[in-house]
C-alpha cells in the first residue's frame, strides 16, 4: 500500500544519504592521504624534470627546451602532472615544488653548458600561486645567482588566465622579471581570455599557440584559420611564436606556410628525461 511504499522510500532515501555521505568521508580522507604524500614527496624529492625540444623551423635546430615535471612515486611509478599539480595549488604545496622545478631547471640547464653542450633556454612552467608569492622576483633572481645560470637561457612560462587575475599586477611582476634579463612566454595561447589591448602591453618574447589548435590541423578549417590568425597577431606584435604538441608533417608543413618560427610536440620528441635529452642535443 501507499505508507509502505512511502516508507520504503524514505528507508531507500536515508540508505542514499549514508551511501553518500560514506563515500563523501572517503574522498576526503583519500584527498587528506593524497595531499600528506604530496607533501612527503616535496621533502624527500620524488620530482624529476622531463625535458621537451623545441626546433626553429628555419634552422632545423633545437634552440630550447620546456622542463615538464613528474613524480617518481615509489609505488604508483612516473605520475604526470596533470594528476597532482591541481591538488599542489589547492593547497599551496605547488609554491615549494615550483621553487624545486625553477631551481632544478636552472642547475640542469648550467651543468649542460658546463659540460659543453650548445647552451639552449630551458623554459618553466609557472603556477598562479608562485607567481603571486610576494617575494618570487627576489627568488628567480637568487636562483639564477645560486645556479650561475645567465638569466637569457631562463625563460617562465604565464598562462593567459594567471595574468588577467590581476592584469595590472601581473603586468608589473614581468617588467620586474624581464628586468632581470629572463625571457617570458605565455603559454596555452588562445585557450585564456586577455584581451588583445592587454597582449599588446605584455612584456613577452613569444606566444605558444595552445595544442588544440594544432590537434586537428589539418582537418579542421576553423583550427587553421585561428592558428594562422595567432601567428600573424605574434608577428604583428613582434612576438615569436611557437607551436606545441605538433604531432605530424602535415602540420609542421601548414606552420612554415603559415610564418611560425618554432614547434614543439612528439613530432620531434616527448618530453625525455635529462640524460635521453643530451643524446637529441648533441645528436
Ligand atoms: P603545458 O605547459 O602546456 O605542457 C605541454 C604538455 O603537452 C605536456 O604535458 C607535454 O607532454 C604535452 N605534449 C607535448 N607535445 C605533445 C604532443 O605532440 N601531443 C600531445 N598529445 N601532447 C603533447 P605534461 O607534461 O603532462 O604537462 C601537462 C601540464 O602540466 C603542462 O601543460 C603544465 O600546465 C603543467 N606542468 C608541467 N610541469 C609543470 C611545472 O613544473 N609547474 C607547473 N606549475 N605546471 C607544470
Ligand atoms: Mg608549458
Ligand atoms: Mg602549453
Ligand atoms: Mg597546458
Amino acid at each position: 500500500n501507499a505508507d509502505s511504499a512511502m516508507y520504503r522510500a524514505k528507508e531507500a532515501g536515508r540508505n542514499n544519504l549514508q551511501v553518500f555521505d560514506a563515500e563523501m568521508a572517503a574522498k576526503a580522507h583519500q584527498k587528506l592521504l593524497r595531499h600528506e604524500e604530496l607533501r612527503d614527496a616535496v621533502t624527500r624529492e620524488e620530482f624529476v624534470l622531463h625535458y621537451q625540444p623545441q626546433m626553429n623551423l628555419k634552422t632545423g635546430r633545437i634552440f630550447a627546451a620546456e622542463s615538464l615535471l613528474r613524480w617518481q612515486h615509489p609505488e604508483r611509478g612516473m605520475i604526470s602532472p596533470g594528476e597532482f599539480i591541481p591538488l599542489a595549488e589547492e593547497t599551496g604545496l605547488i609554491v615549494p615544488i615550483g621553487d624545486w622545478v625553477l631551481n632544478e631547471a636552472c642547475r640542469q640547464n648550467k651543468a649542460w653548458q658546463d659540460a659543453g653542450l650548445p647552451p639552449i633556454v630551458v623554459s618553466v612552467n609557472v603556477s598562479a600561486r608562485q607567481f603571486k608569492e610576494r617575494n618570487w622576483v627576489a627568488r628567480v633572481a637568487e636562483v639564477l645567482e645560486e645556479t650561475g645560470l645567465e638569466p637569457r637561457f631562463l625563460e617562465l612560462e604565464l598562462t593567459e588566465s594567471l595574468i588577467m587575475q590581476d592584469v595590472g599586477t601581473a603586468v608589473a611582476t614581468m617588467h620586474e622579471l624581464e628586468a632581470l634579463g629572463v625571457h617570458l612566454a605565455i603559454d596555452d595561447f588562445g585557450t585564456g581570455y586577455s584581451s588583445l589591448s592587454a597582449l599588446k602591453s605584455f612584456p613577452v618574447r613569444r606566444l605558444k599557440i595552445d595544442r588544440s589548435f594544432v590537434q586537428d590541423i589539418p582537418r579542421d578549417a576553423d583550427d587553421m584559420a585561428i592558428t594562422g590568425a595567432i601567428i600573424s597577431l605574434a608577428q604583428k606584435l613582434q612576438m615569436q611564436v611557437i607551436a606545441e604538441g605538433v604531432e605530424t608533417q602535415e602540420q609542421v608543413d601548414f606552420l612554415r606556410a603559415s610564418g611560425c618560427d618554432d614547434i614543439q610536440g612528439y613530432f620531434i620528441s616527448r618530453p625525455v628525461g635529462a640524460a635521453a635529452f643530451v643524446a637529441l642535443l648533441a645528436g
